[in-house]
Protein backbone atom coordinates (compact mmCIF):
# COMPACT_ATOMS: atom_id res chain seq x y z
CA UNK A 1 0.00 0.00 0.00
CA UNK A 2 1.02 3.78 -1.00
CA UNK A 3 1.80 5.86 2.06
CA UNK A 4 -0.62 8.98 2.25
CA UNK A 5 2.64 11.00 0.79
CA UNK A 6 3.35 8.87 -2.39
CA UNK A 7 -0.54 8.80 -2.78
CA UNK A 8 -0.92 12.46 -2.23
CA UNK A 9 2.27 12.45 -5.44
CA UNK A 10 -0.36 10.70 -7.43
CA UNK A 11 -2.66 13.35 -7.68
CA UNK A 12 -2.83 16.67 -9.72
CA UNK A 13 -1.53 19.96 -8.28
CA UNK A 14 -4.82 21.22 -7.85
CA UNK A 15 -6.46 17.95 -5.84
CA UNK A 16 -3.36 18.05 -4.05
CA UNK A 17 -4.21 22.45 -3.08
CA UNK A 18 -8.06 21.25 -2.58
CA UNK A 19 -6.93 18.14 0.05
CA UNK A 20 -4.42 20.64 1.65
CA UNK A 21 -6.81 23.44 2.71
CA UNK A 22 -9.87 20.82 3.46
CA UNK A 23 -7.48 19.42 5.94
CA UNK A 24 -6.22 22.91 7.19
CA UNK A 25 -7.29 23.45 11.09
CA UNK A 26 -9.52 26.62 10.18
CA UNK A 27 -10.98 25.17 6.89
CA UNK A 28 -14.46 25.67 7.98
CA UNK A 29 -13.97 29.08 8.90
CA UNK A 30 -11.89 29.46 5.77
CA UNK A 31 -15.17 28.55 3.98
CA UNK A 32 -17.71 30.48 5.90
CA UNK A 33 -15.02 33.28 4.43
CA UNK A 34 -15.83 31.84 0.72
CA UNK A 35 -19.40 31.87 1.55
CA UNK A 36 -19.63 35.48 3.02
CA UNK A 37 -17.71 36.62 -0.52
CA UNK A 38 -20.91 34.60 -2.61
CA UNK A 39 -18.15 32.59 -4.41
CA UNK A 40 -15.83 35.45 -5.39
CA UNK A 41 -13.55 34.21 -7.82
CA UNK A 42 -10.97 36.95 -7.37
CA UNK A 43 -11.64 38.35 -3.82
CA UNK A 44 -9.69 40.89 -2.11
CA UNK A 45 -7.65 40.13 0.99
CA UNK A 46 -7.31 42.17 4.13
CA UNK A 47 -5.85 42.59 7.24
CA UNK A 48 -6.32 44.69 9.99
CA UNK A 49 -8.97 45.48 12.87
CA UNK A 50 -12.41 46.67 13.78
CA UNK A 51 -12.40 48.35 17.26
CA UNK A 52 -15.69 50.07 18.71
CA UNK A 53 -15.78 51.81 22.35
CA UNK A 54 -17.86 53.72 23.93
CA UNK A 55 -17.67 57.28 22.98
CA UNK A 56 -18.10 58.37 26.93
CA UNK A 57 -16.08 55.56 29.01
CA UNK A 58 -13.82 54.17 25.96
CA UNK A 59 -15.00 50.79 27.23
CA UNK A 60 -14.96 48.64 24.24
CA UNK A 61 -18.22 47.37 22.59
CA UNK A 62 -16.73 44.93 20.07
CA UNK A 63 -13.46 44.41 18.49
CA UNK A 64 -12.99 42.22 15.26
CA UNK A 65 -9.52 41.96 13.55
CA UNK A 66 -7.90 39.13 11.74
CA UNK A 67 -5.50 37.67 13.89
CA UNK A 68 -7.79 34.36 14.68
CA UNK A 69 -8.54 34.46 10.84
CA UNK A 70 -6.95 31.79 8.37
CA UNK A 71 -3.82 33.12 6.99
CA UNK A 72 -4.25 35.95 9.48
CA UNK A 73 -6.95 37.37 6.67
CA UNK A 74 -10.68 38.33 5.48
CA UNK A 75 -11.60 37.64 2.09
CA UNK A 76 -14.17 40.03 0.50
CA UNK A 77 -15.72 40.54 -2.83
CA UNK A 78 -14.03 42.02 -6.05
CA UNK A 79 -17.20 43.54 -6.91
CA UNK A 80 -16.28 43.45 -10.64
CA UNK A 81 -19.05 43.82 -12.89
CA UNK A 82 -17.58 41.35 -16.06
CA UNK A 83 -19.06 38.31 -16.17
CA UNK A 84 -15.60 37.39 -17.28
CA UNK A 85 -13.79 38.47 -14.53
CA UNK A 86 -15.62 37.54 -11.58
CA UNK A 87 -19.27 35.51 -12.49
CA UNK A 88 -20.27 35.68 -8.74
CA UNK A 89 -19.92 39.38 -8.04
CA UNK A 90 -21.05 40.35 -11.84
CA UNK A 91 -24.29 38.40 -11.12
CA UNK A 92 -24.23 40.56 -7.35
CA UNK A 93 -24.37 43.68 -9.66
CA UNK A 94 -26.57 42.69 -12.47
CA UNK A 95 -29.04 42.31 -9.61
CA UNK A 96 -27.82 45.75 -8.13
CA UNK A 97 -28.31 47.08 -11.82
CA UNK A 98 -31.93 45.99 -12.30
CA UNK A 99 -32.96 47.12 -8.70
CA UNK A 100 -31.35 50.53 -9.67
CA UNK A 101 -33.39 50.47 -13.22
CA UNK A 102 -36.39 48.86 -11.98
CA UNK A 103 -37.03 51.61 -8.90
CA UNK A 104 -36.41 54.63 -11.12
CA UNK A 105 -39.87 52.68 -13.84
CA UNK A 106 -42.04 51.22 -10.74
CA UNK A 107 -40.99 53.27 -7.73
CA UNK A 108 -39.06 51.31 -4.69
CA UNK A 109 -35.81 51.56 -2.99
CA UNK A 110 -37.26 55.31 -1.67
CA UNK A 111 -38.90 56.08 -5.25
CA UNK A 112 -42.64 56.37 -4.76
CA UNK A 113 -44.58 53.59 -7.02
CA UNK A 114 -46.36 56.95 -8.46
CA UNK A 115 -43.30 57.33 -11.15
CA UNK A 116 -45.45 54.35 -13.12
CA UNK A 117 -48.28 57.02 -13.94
CA UNK A 118 -45.30 59.59 -15.34
CA UNK A 119 -44.45 59.68 -18.84
CA UNK A 120 -41.57 56.72 -19.17
CA UNK A 121 -39.56 56.08 -22.70
CA UNK A 122 -36.94 53.30 -23.73
CA UNK A 123 -34.95 55.09 -25.96
CA UNK A 124 -32.42 53.22 -28.40
CA UNK A 125 -29.56 55.48 -30.01
CA UNK A 126 -27.35 54.23 -32.72
CA UNK A 127 -24.18 55.41 -34.51
CA UNK A 128 -23.81 57.40 -37.45
CA UNK A 129 -22.19 54.86 -40.67
CA UNK A 130 -18.70 54.78 -40.91
CA UNK A 131 -18.83 52.42 -43.99
CA UNK A 132 -20.32 49.03 -44.65
CA UNK A 133 -19.91 46.21 -42.55
CA UNK A 134 -20.77 42.57 -43.22
CA UNK A 135 -23.97 42.20 -41.18
CA UNK A 136 -26.08 39.46 -40.16
CA UNK A 137 -28.82 38.24 -42.25
CA UNK A 138 -32.19 35.94 -42.43
CA UNK A 139 -31.49 32.57 -44.63
CA UNK A 140 -33.44 34.12 -47.78
CA UNK A 141 -31.51 37.48 -47.10
CA UNK A 142 -28.13 38.73 -48.65
CA UNK A 143 -25.62 40.96 -46.98
CA UNK A 144 -25.75 44.03 -48.96
CA UNK A 145 -27.23 42.94 -52.49
CA UNK A 146 -26.16 45.69 -54.59
CA UNK A 147 -27.40 45.58 -58.52
CA UNK A 148 -24.40 48.31 -59.36
CA UNK A 149 -21.50 47.00 -57.00
CA UNK A 150 -18.62 47.78 -58.25
CA UNK A 151 -15.12 48.43 -56.69
CA UNK A 152 -13.72 50.70 -54.57
CA UNK A 153 -10.52 52.35 -55.06
CA UNK A 154 -8.75 49.61 -53.03
CA UNK A 155 -10.05 47.20 -55.81
CA UNK A 156 -12.66 45.38 -53.30
CA UNK A 157 -16.37 44.66 -53.84
CA UNK A 158 -18.30 47.29 -52.78
CA UNK A 159 -21.65 44.64 -52.43
CA UNK A 160 -21.93 41.22 -50.86
CA UNK A 161 -23.82 38.55 -51.45
CA UNK A 162 -22.92 36.11 -48.54
CA UNK A 163 -25.53 35.09 -46.11
CA UNK A 164 -23.55 35.57 -42.87
CA UNK A 165 -25.02 33.66 -39.74
CA UNK A 166 -24.31 35.15 -36.27
CA UNK A 167 -21.43 32.77 -35.76
CA UNK A 168 -19.58 34.01 -38.99
CA UNK A 169 -16.29 36.13 -37.88
CA UNK A 170 -16.82 38.39 -40.93
CA UNK A 171 -20.55 39.57 -39.25
CA UNK A 172 -19.57 43.80 -38.31
CA UNK A 173 -15.93 44.08 -40.37
CA UNK A 174 -16.23 46.44 -42.52
CA UNK A 175 -16.51 45.53 -46.69
CA UNK A 176 -13.10 47.67 -46.91
CA UNK A 177 -11.01 48.02 -44.20
CA UNK A 178 -9.42 51.35 -45.99
CA UNK A 179 -12.09 52.60 -46.88
CA UNK A 180 -13.99 52.50 -43.07
CA UNK A 181 -13.66 56.04 -41.75
CA UNK A 182 -11.83 55.13 -38.37
CA UNK A 183 -11.03 57.66 -37.17
CA UNK A 184 -14.52 59.17 -37.35
CA UNK A 185 -15.38 56.03 -35.15
CA UNK A 186 -12.82 56.74 -32.24
CA UNK A 187 -14.22 60.25 -32.33
CA UNK A 188 -17.02 59.74 -32.34
CA UNK A 189 -16.73 56.99 -29.66
CA UNK A 190 -14.92 60.06 -27.67
CA UNK A 191 -17.73 62.45 -27.75
CA UNK A 192 -20.92 59.88 -27.40
CA UNK A 193 -20.43 61.85 -23.49
CA UNK A 194 -21.05 65.06 -25.38
CA UNK A 195 -23.36 64.41 -27.28
CA UNK A 196 -25.89 62.33 -24.89
CA UNK A 197 -25.51 65.86 -22.75
CA UNK A 198 -26.42 67.87 -25.54
CA UNK A 199 -29.29 65.57 -26.48
CA UNK A 200 -30.61 65.88 -23.20
CA UNK A 201 -30.67 69.64 -23.23
CA UNK A 202 -31.92 69.43 -26.53
CA UNK A 203 -35.16 66.70 -25.33
CA UNK A 204 -35.88 69.38 -22.29
CA UNK A 205 -35.91 72.56 -25.14
CA UNK A 206 -37.96 70.77 -27.08
CA UNK A 207 -40.66 70.23 -24.71
CA UNK A 208 -40.16 73.79 -23.33
CA UNK A 209 -41.02 74.87 -26.81
CA UNK A 210 -43.94 72.33 -27.43
CA UNK A 211 -45.58 73.25 -23.91
CA UNK A 212 -45.38 76.86 -25.07
CA UNK A 213 -42.66 77.77 -21.77
CA UNK A 214 -39.17 79.71 -21.94
CA UNK A 215 -36.50 77.28 -22.07
CA UNK A 216 -35.24 78.99 -18.81
CA UNK A 217 -38.16 78.13 -16.86
CA UNK A 218 -38.18 74.17 -17.43
CA UNK A 219 -36.52 73.55 -14.28
CA UNK A 220 -39.87 75.43 -12.73
CA UNK A 221 -41.95 73.07 -14.31
CA UNK A 222 -40.70 70.11 -14.88
CA UNK A 223 -37.52 67.49 -14.43
CA UNK A 224 -35.99 64.80 -16.26
CA UNK A 225 -34.62 61.64 -15.23
CA UNK A 226 -32.77 59.08 -17.03
CA UNK A 227 -30.85 56.27 -16.88
CA UNK A 228 -28.74 54.57 -19.68
CA UNK A 229 -26.40 51.57 -20.66
CA UNK A 230 -23.90 51.76 -23.45
CA UNK A 231 -23.98 48.48 -25.71
CA UNK A 232 -21.54 47.52 -28.54
CA UNK A 233 -22.55 46.73 -31.75
CA UNK A 234 -21.22 44.00 -33.69
CA UNK A 235 -19.22 46.60 -35.92
CA UNK A 236 -17.92 47.53 -32.35
CA UNK A 237 -19.86 50.98 -32.44
CA UNK A 238 -21.88 51.66 -29.44
CA UNK A 239 -25.29 52.14 -29.03
CA UNK A 240 -27.45 53.73 -25.62
CA UNK A 241 -30.29 52.14 -24.39
CA UNK A 242 -31.91 54.52 -22.13
CA UNK A 243 -34.99 54.57 -19.58
CA UNK A 244 -36.35 58.65 -19.44
CA UNK A 245 -38.38 59.89 -17.29
CA UNK A 246 -40.55 63.25 -16.73
CA UNK A 247 -41.08 64.24 -13.47
CA UNK A 248 -42.52 66.74 -11.86
CA UNK A 249 -39.45 70.27 -10.97
CA UNK A 250 -38.91 68.29 -7.08
CA UNK A 251 -38.07 65.12 -8.78
CA UNK A 252 -39.97 61.68 -8.48
CA UNK A 253 -42.07 62.29 -5.92
CA UNK A 254 -43.61 65.67 -8.07
CA UNK A 255 -46.42 64.62 -10.08
CA UNK A 256 -45.44 66.06 -13.92
CA UNK A 257 -47.52 68.91 -15.08
CA UNK A 258 -50.51 68.05 -17.44
CA UNK A 259 -48.85 68.82 -21.18
CA UNK A 260 -45.91 66.27 -20.09
CA UNK A 261 -47.39 63.10 -21.55
CA UNK A 262 -45.23 60.48 -23.22
CA UNK A 263 -46.31 61.57 -26.81
CA UNK A 264 -44.76 64.64 -26.02
CA UNK A 265 -41.37 63.14 -24.58
CA UNK A 266 -41.75 60.90 -27.89
CA UNK A 267 -42.01 64.23 -29.99
CA UNK A 268 -38.96 65.65 -28.07
CA UNK A 269 -36.43 62.57 -27.90
CA UNK A 270 -37.01 62.12 -31.65
CA UNK A 271 -36.27 65.84 -32.73
CA UNK A 272 -33.44 66.54 -30.30
CA UNK A 273 -32.04 62.80 -31.58
CA UNK A 274 -31.94 64.26 -35.12
CA UNK A 275 -30.65 67.97 -34.42
CA UNK A 276 -27.67 67.49 -32.00
CA UNK A 277 -24.43 68.09 -33.37
CA UNK A 278 -20.86 67.96 -32.15
CA UNK A 279 -18.15 70.05 -34.58
CA UNK A 280 -14.83 68.96 -34.23
CA UNK A 281 -12.48 71.67 -35.99
CA UNK A 282 -10.35 71.06 -38.48
CA UNK A 283 -6.95 68.70 -38.10
CA UNK A 284 -4.59 67.57 -40.41
CA UNK A 285 -4.94 63.88 -39.45
CA UNK A 286 -8.74 63.65 -39.56
CA UNK A 287 -10.28 66.87 -41.75
CA UNK A 288 -13.07 68.50 -40.01
CA UNK A 289 -15.81 66.33 -38.65
CA UNK A 290 -19.79 66.62 -37.82
CA UNK A 291 -20.73 63.99 -35.17
CA UNK A 292 -24.29 63.43 -35.05
CA UNK A 293 -26.47 59.71 -33.74
CA UNK A 294 -27.22 57.59 -36.64
CA UNK A 295 -30.84 58.04 -38.05
CA UNK A 296 -31.83 55.03 -36.68
CA UNK A 297 -33.58 55.87 -33.30
CA UNK A 298 -36.24 53.52 -31.30
CA UNK A 299 -38.73 55.64 -28.85
CA UNK A 300 -41.07 53.03 -27.10
CA UNK A 301 -43.56 54.04 -23.95
CA UNK A 302 -43.74 51.94 -20.97
CA UNK A 303 -46.41 50.09 -19.81
CA UNK A 304 -48.51 51.78 -16.53
CA UNK A 305 -50.49 49.65 -14.54
CA UNK A 306 -54.02 49.31 -16.19
CA UNK A 307 -52.73 50.09 -20.22
CA UNK A 308 -51.02 46.94 -22.30
CA UNK A 309 -49.20 49.01 -24.96
CA UNK A 310 -45.34 49.47 -24.48
CA UNK A 311 -42.97 47.33 -23.26
CA UNK A 312 -43.37 45.81 -19.56
CA UNK A 313 -41.16 47.71 -16.67
CA UNK A 314 -39.35 44.63 -15.23
CA UNK A 315 -38.18 43.04 -18.84
CA UNK A 316 -36.64 46.54 -19.59
CA UNK A 317 -34.94 46.36 -16.10
CA UNK A 318 -33.46 43.14 -16.74
CA UNK A 319 -32.51 43.88 -20.58
CA UNK A 320 -30.80 46.84 -18.97
CA UNK A 321 -28.88 44.72 -16.28
CA UNK A 322 -27.89 42.46 -18.98
CA UNK A 323 -25.45 44.17 -20.57
CA UNK A 324 -24.09 46.08 -17.69
CA UNK A 325 -22.58 42.87 -16.90
CA UNK A 326 -21.25 41.58 -20.23
CA UNK A 327 -17.23 42.16 -20.60
CA UNK A 328 -15.15 42.83 -23.47
CA UNK A 329 -14.91 38.95 -24.13
CA UNK A 330 -18.85 38.62 -25.02
CA UNK A 331 -19.10 42.00 -27.01
CA UNK A 332 -16.90 43.91 -29.53
CA UNK A 333 -15.74 46.06 -27.03
CA UNK A 334 -11.96 45.36 -26.85
CA UNK A 335 -10.38 44.41 -24.19
CA UNK A 336 -10.88 44.11 -19.99
CA UNK A 337 -7.30 45.36 -19.68
CA UNK A 338 -6.03 48.66 -20.11
CA UNK A 339 -3.24 49.33 -23.42
CA UNK A 340 -0.51 50.91 -22.61
CA UNK A 341 1.76 50.14 -26.05
CA UNK A 342 1.97 49.40 -29.55
CA UNK A 343 3.01 46.13 -28.94
CA UNK A 344 -0.41 45.42 -26.96
CA UNK A 345 -2.62 46.49 -29.27
CA UNK A 346 -0.51 44.07 -31.62
CA UNK A 347 -1.10 41.64 -29.70
CA UNK A 348 -4.52 41.38 -27.84
CA UNK A 349 -6.76 38.68 -29.19
CA UNK A 350 -9.18 40.66 -31.28
CA UNK A 351 -10.14 40.93 -34.58
CA UNK A 352 -8.66 43.07 -37.26
CA UNK A 353 -11.61 45.66 -37.24
CA UNK A 354 -11.11 46.18 -33.45
CA UNK A 355 -7.26 46.45 -33.97
CA UNK A 356 -7.70 48.89 -36.96
CA UNK A 357 -9.73 50.94 -34.03
CA UNK A 358 -7.43 50.61 -31.55
CA UNK A 359 -4.65 51.55 -33.57
CA UNK A 360 -6.91 54.74 -34.56
CA UNK A 361 -7.04 55.66 -30.82
CA UNK A 362 -3.39 55.55 -30.65
CA UNK A 363 -2.41 57.37 -33.50
CA UNK A 364 -5.06 60.04 -33.18
CA UNK A 365 -3.93 59.97 -28.86
CA UNK A 366 -0.85 61.21 -30.14
CA UNK A 367 -1.79 64.47 -31.51
CA UNK A 368 -2.01 67.46 -29.33
CA UNK A 369 -5.46 68.53 -30.61
CA UNK A 370 -6.76 65.24 -29.32
CA UNK A 371 -4.83 64.92 -26.38
CA UNK A 372 -8.04 66.10 -24.35
CA UNK A 373 -9.89 63.04 -25.29
CA UNK A 374 -7.19 60.57 -23.91
CA UNK A 375 -7.49 58.22 -26.69
CA UNK A 376 -4.43 56.36 -25.53
CA UNK A 377 -5.99 55.63 -22.20
CA UNK A 378 -9.22 54.10 -23.88
CA UNK A 379 -8.01 52.25 -26.61
CA UNK A 380 -9.23 49.39 -24.92
CA UNK A 381 -12.59 50.64 -24.78
CA UNK A 382 -11.87 52.12 -28.80
CA UNK A 383 -12.14 55.13 -27.60
CA UNK A 384 -15.24 55.12 -25.69
CA UNK A 385 -14.90 57.27 -22.03
CA UNK A 386 -18.19 56.64 -20.19
CA UNK A 387 -19.40 53.95 -17.50
CA UNK A 388 -21.55 51.35 -18.95
CA UNK A 389 -24.00 52.32 -16.95
CA UNK A 390 -24.88 56.01 -16.02
CA UNK A 391 -27.57 57.69 -14.28
CA UNK A 392 -28.81 61.11 -13.43
CA UNK A 393 -29.12 61.92 -9.54
CA UNK A 394 -32.87 62.13 -9.44
CA UNK A 395 -33.80 58.82 -11.20
CA UNK A 396 -33.69 56.22 -8.76
CA UNK A 397 -31.41 54.87 -5.95
CA UNK A 398 -27.56 54.76 -6.05
CA UNK A 399 -25.39 51.28 -6.15
CA UNK A 400 -23.68 52.66 -2.82
CA UNK A 401 -27.33 52.73 -1.18
CA UNK A 402 -27.50 49.21 -2.27
CA UNK A 403 -24.25 48.22 -1.16
CA UNK A 404 -24.68 49.42 2.08
CA UNK A 405 -27.98 47.85 2.23
CA UNK A 406 -25.91 44.56 1.73
CA UNK A 407 -22.85 45.41 3.82
CA UNK A 408 -24.76 44.29 7.04
CA UNK A 409 -25.59 41.03 5.95
CA UNK A 410 -22.25 40.34 4.75
CA UNK A 411 -21.13 42.04 8.02
CA UNK A 412 -22.68 39.58 9.88
CA UNK A 413 -21.53 36.79 7.57
CA UNK A 414 -17.66 37.50 8.16
CA UNK A 415 -18.51 37.92 11.95
CA UNK A 416 -17.89 41.70 12.30
CA UNK A 417 -21.04 42.50 13.71
CA UNK A 418 -21.17 45.74 14.52
CA UNK A 419 -23.47 47.49 16.95
CA UNK A 420 -25.52 50.55 15.30
CA UNK A 421 -24.94 52.81 17.98
CA UNK A 422 -24.63 56.53 17.79
CA UNK A 423 -22.88 57.22 20.99
CA UNK A 424 -19.85 55.23 19.93
CA UNK A 425 -16.65 55.43 18.29
CA UNK A 426 -15.53 53.06 15.54
CA UNK A 427 -11.88 52.67 14.67
CA UNK A 428 -10.76 50.49 12.10
CA UNK A 429 -7.50 50.35 10.44
CA UNK A 430 -7.22 47.92 7.85
CA UNK A 431 -4.71 46.87 5.02
CA UNK A 432 -4.97 45.18 1.28
CA UNK A 433 -2.05 42.50 1.52
CA UNK A 434 -3.04 40.43 -2.05
CA UNK A 435 -6.04 39.31 -4.52
CA UNK A 436 -6.80 36.09 -6.13
CA UNK A 437 -7.28 32.42 -5.39
CA UNK A 438 -4.80 29.68 -5.33
CA UNK A 439 -6.28 26.52 -8.04
CA UNK A 440 -7.73 24.88 -5.31
CA UNK A 441 -9.40 27.46 -3.33
CA UNK A 442 -10.73 28.82 -6.98
CA UNK A 443 -12.62 25.32 -7.48
CA UNK A 444 -14.11 25.39 -4.42
CA UNK A 445 -15.10 28.89 -4.72
CA UNK A 446 -16.65 28.49 -7.71
CA UNK A 447 -18.50 25.37 -6.45
CA UNK A 448 -19.97 27.16 -3.42
CA UNK A 449 -20.94 30.70 -6.14
CA UNK A 450 -22.83 27.55 -7.84
CA UNK A 451 -24.61 26.53 -4.73
CA UNK A 452 -25.33 29.86 -3.77
CA UNK A 453 -26.83 30.57 -7.50
CA UNK A 454 -28.96 27.33 -7.58
CA UNK A 455 -30.12 28.17 -4.02
CA UNK A 456 -31.41 31.35 -5.44
CA UNK A 457 -32.99 30.00 -8.30
CA UNK A 458 -34.98 27.79 -6.09
CA UNK A 459 -35.86 30.69 -3.72
CA UNK A 460 -36.74 32.33 -7.03
CA UNK A 461 -39.01 29.59 -8.51
CA UNK A 462 -40.54 29.46 -4.88
CA UNK A 463 -41.94 33.40 -4.80
CA UNK A 464 -42.59 32.87 -8.62
CA UNK A 465 -45.25 30.23 -8.02
CA UNK A 466 -46.30 32.13 -4.74
CA UNK A 467 -47.20 34.96 -6.78
CA UNK A 468 -48.45 32.83 -9.48
CA UNK A 469 -50.92 31.43 -6.95
ZN1 LIG B 1 -15.65 38.80 -7.36
ZN1 LIG C 1 -21.23 40.32 -46.11
ZN1 LIG D 1 -11.76 50.59 -50.24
Amino acid sequence: MLDRAARLRQLTEVDQDVIGLAQGPQFARWLEQITASGGCAHPVHLTGATTVRDSYSGEILHHYDTTGEPGERLLVRCRNRRATVCAPCSRLHAGDTFHLVRAGLVGGKAVPADVRQHPRLFVTLTAPGFGPVHRITAETERCRPRRDAGHCEHGRSTGCTTHHTSTDPRVGQPLCPDCYDYSGHVLWHAHTGELWARFARSVRRALASAAGIAQTRFPDHARLSFAKVAEYQRRAAIHVHAVVRLDGPAGPHDPPPPWATADALTAAVRTAARVVLVHIPYSPATGEHALRWGTQLDARPLRSFNDGDGLADDAVAAYVAKYVTKGAADTAAGTDYRLTSVDDIETAPVSPHLRSLMRACWRLGGLPEFEPLRLRAWAHTLGYRGHILTKSRAYSTTYATLRAERADHERTAAGADLPDDPGAVTHANWRYIGSGHTRGAALIAAGVAEDLARNREIAHEEISRWAVD
